[in-house]
């Protein structure tokens, strides 16, 4: 399956410095920044520097180095916004992908929410 990667994406153009974001962490492979629409007191978008769409491109297409970087960048994200378990709080990761999934941004993103208690999944 071969995935279509559109570089004219909102979040393509935030990595080219085309678009301003307030940045929380950046890591070699990696850029988290604040959603600018928060549903929650916490909530980041993690998003890889390389070209994917979803999770499913970037688990097959990705460097071991950039899965390691994103997944870590994820973890330290959570503990720079105070809501691990260790913390004695709790969070959400979630990937929206495709028209299924009803993503809107085309370009591999983690939301990261916390700071309350998100309820229960329904939909
Ligand atoms: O998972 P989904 O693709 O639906 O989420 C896209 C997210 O990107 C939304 O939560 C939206 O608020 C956020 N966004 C952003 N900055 C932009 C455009 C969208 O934080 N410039």
């Amino acid at each position: 399956m071969a995935y279509d990667y559109d570089d004219q994406n909102i979040f393509a153009k935030i990595l080219r410095g085309e678009i301003p974001n307030q940045t929380v962490l950046e890591t070699e492979h990696t850029l988290a920044f604040r959603d600018i629409e928060p549903q929650a007191p916490t909530h980041v978008l993690v998003i890889p520097k390389g070209s994917y769409v979803s999770y499913d491109h970037f688990a097959a297409q990705a460097s071991d180095a950039e899965i390691i970087d994103f997944t870590r960048a994820i973890a330290k994200v959570c503990e720079m916004e105070g809501v691990t378990l260790s913390a004695g709080e709790g969070f959400r990761m979630i990937s929206n992908a495709g028209a299924h999934g009803v993503q809107e941004v085309p370009h591999l993103h983690v939301h990261i929410l916390g700071g309350r208690p998100m309820g229960r999944m329904v939909q």
